[in-house]
């Protein structure tokens, strides 16, 4: 393993790579718990995707519309939460979309309201503009040793319990552990959302936004804009007359910057620019149209994936199939976004509860994983990814991870009857 700055390193029950939602909410659960918790994030500012590409939804918070009921499907952290944020203004009322009910929120003001959280507890150290970037990681016994690089250089850490929240499997890459990734054919294309001021109000609800959508995607085909552009999507900003706009990128730009991050982010916002030009030109209302706001980063759907003790299959999440190996509820549809259409959705006939097993490596045992990257087949991870299964799926591994450094036992040996009852604990206190 890459040697950090040198002498003893720092040691923690248990170490979170990653602060986005699932992230975030497995360093408050663990802390909860009483661990000695450290939350490593890349980033300038916590939130990952719902702070850093404007994704302005939660999802995955509420049962279906068709039971009728309004419920939290995970009462615990992802409610309270959704509570803490309502109070700093960060979200608005839940809103039905079709079968579905979703949140909206503030990308701006959501990453205030995670810092409050962690700087509540006092177990919880938050670093961020610290990249992980090597690990040893223990197989079985004894602790974990992370090194990467932070603000003021090199660091170098030691952990009992360590919790994979990267989005892209990072940490499982690092130190060795089994990933999966999607193929270039399959991979969910991702996004670049940006705010818009100067778009006519009626291209922002009902009819106007599918006339949008259909105006843009003809001009892809017929050439009047860079084929890179697969399709877009107009969403108003509550309280504002600005408009999210969600670019969707095309799988010939995913694949050719796939060992080129950087690259993305430069291309996306070229595609963004022709866009924008685009509509100003041609399209009527548009003359001013601009970004007022770009994101910290390109939106990714899906990128790499840890392989857990148990992989979650699209059959048994669509028929909403509960065991007594449940820690956490899925209830979002298998929302999978492949070419210029926009999103195929498949509905759950109930929520699915997510067995312990789908939040511990395959290969070592100390090792958790929470979120985007948690071990599901390429379909399932379409439903599971969303961030109110990513708060719920955290906080149960924070929570598995801190038992387990308390016993200096192995994931595996926390049953998942514990971390529900623990589940119920107050995040705010
Ligand atoms: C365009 C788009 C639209 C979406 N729309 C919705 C929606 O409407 N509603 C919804 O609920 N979900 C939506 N999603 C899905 C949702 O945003 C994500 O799946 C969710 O953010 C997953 O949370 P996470 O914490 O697992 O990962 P992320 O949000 O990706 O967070 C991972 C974090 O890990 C950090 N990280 C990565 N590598 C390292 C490293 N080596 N060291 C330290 N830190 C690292 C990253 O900087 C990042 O902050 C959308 C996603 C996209 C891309």
């Amino acid at each position: 393993m890459a040697n950090g700055s040198g002498g003893d390193a720092e040691h923690y029950d248990v170490a979170v790579v990653g602060g986005g939602p699932a992230g975030f909410a497995a360093a408050i659960a663990a802390a909860d718990q009483g661990a000695r918790t450290l939350l490593l994030e890349a980033a300038p500012a916590l939130g990952g995707n719902a702070t850093g590409a404007f994704v302005h939804t939660i999802c995955g918070l509420f049962a279906p519309v068709s039971t009728g009921s309004s419920a939290f499907v995970n009462p615990g952290l992802p409610a309270r939460f959704v509570d803490a944020l309502l109070r700093a203004g960060a979200a608005g009322p839940a809103e039905e979309v079709g079968r579905v009910r979703v949140l909206p929120t503030d990308p701006a003001r959501i990453g205030a309201v995670i810092s409050a959280e962690c700087q509540k507890r006092r177990s919880l150290v938050v670093r961020l503009e610290a990249r992980l970037q090597a690990a040893r990681l223990a197989a079985a016994a004894g602790p974990s040793e992370l090194a990467g690089l932070g603000p003021t250089g090199p660091f170098r850490i030691s952990s009992e319990l360590v919790v994979d929240a990267s989005g892209e499997a990072a940490l499982g890459a690092a130190g060795g552990a089994a990933t999966e990734r999607a193929s270039d054919a399959e991979c969910q294309l991702p996004s670049y959302i940006v705010r818009l001021a100067g778009v006519p109000e009626a291209d922002t609800a009902g009819y106007g936004r599918l006339r949008f959508t259909v105006a843009l995607a003809r001009a892809t085909r017929q050439g009047g804009l860079t084929p890179r552009a697969e399709s877009a999507l107009l969403r108003p900003v509550p309280g504002s007359r600005d408009a999210y706009m969600t670019l969707n990128l095309s799988r010939e730009l995913l694949v050719e910057t796939q060992d080129a991050p950087a690259a993305l982010e430069g291309l996306a916002r070229e595609v963004v620019d022709d866009a924008v030009r685009h509509l100003r030109a041609n399209r009527s209302g548009y003359q001013d149209c601009r970004v007022v706001s770009w994101p910290r980063q390109v939106g990714r759907r899906e990128a790499a994936r840890l392989r857990g003790r148990t992989v979650v299959e699209a059959e048994p999440l669509l028929a909403g199939l509960r065991s007594d190996q449940e820690v956490a509820l899925s209830s979002w549809p298998i929302e999978l976004w492949h070419d210029h259409r926009g999103a195929t959705y498949r509905h759950p006939e109930a929520p699915y509860g997510v067995p312990l097993g789908a939040l511990i490596s395959a290969t070592h045992a100390r090792l958790g994983v929470a979120g985007r990257c948690m071990s599901a087949s390429h379909e399932a991870l379409g439903a599971l990814r969303v961030i109110g299964t990513a708060l719920a799926t955290g906080e149960a591994i924070g929570i598995a991870a801190a038992l387990a450094a308390d016993r200096a036992s192995s994931l595996a040996e926390v049953s998942p009857a514990e971390v529900r009852a623990a589940a119920g604990r107050s995040i705010t206190g």
